[in-house]
């Protein structure tokens, strides 16, 4: 059971998010080779000038968001960060 105090959601993060006007098939690349590599690059410029990146990270985080770039990540990026993630979001035992 995760904490209840996550406040991944909070605020109106997606209100600012770069990749609001931007084509959403652009952060969903097909695989991970070849042009992917390309659409992914691009995803991450978007991501790196975007407001709500430490925001749209901790969602993808909290809700174990498996494709796509979301906060300037990569699928496999994203399942290492996540892992130290959960560690630091795991209950403290009484
Ligand atoms: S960090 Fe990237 S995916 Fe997340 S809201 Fe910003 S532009 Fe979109």
């Amino acid at each position: 059971m995760w904490s209840r105090t996550i406040d991944w959601d909070a605020g109106d993060w997606r209100d600012v998010a770069a990749c609001r006007d931007t084509e959403p098939d652009l952060f969903f690349p097909v695989g991970t080779t070849g042009l992917a590599v390309d659409q992914i690059e691009a995803a991450k410029a978007v991501c790196r000038r975007c407001q709500a990146q430490s925001a749209c990270l901790e969602f993808a985080l909290a809700t174990n968001q498996e494709s796509g770039v979301w906060g300037g990540t990569a699928e496999e990026e994203r399942r290492k960060v996540r892992k130290a993630w959960l560690a630091r979001h795991r209950p403290v035992s009484a």
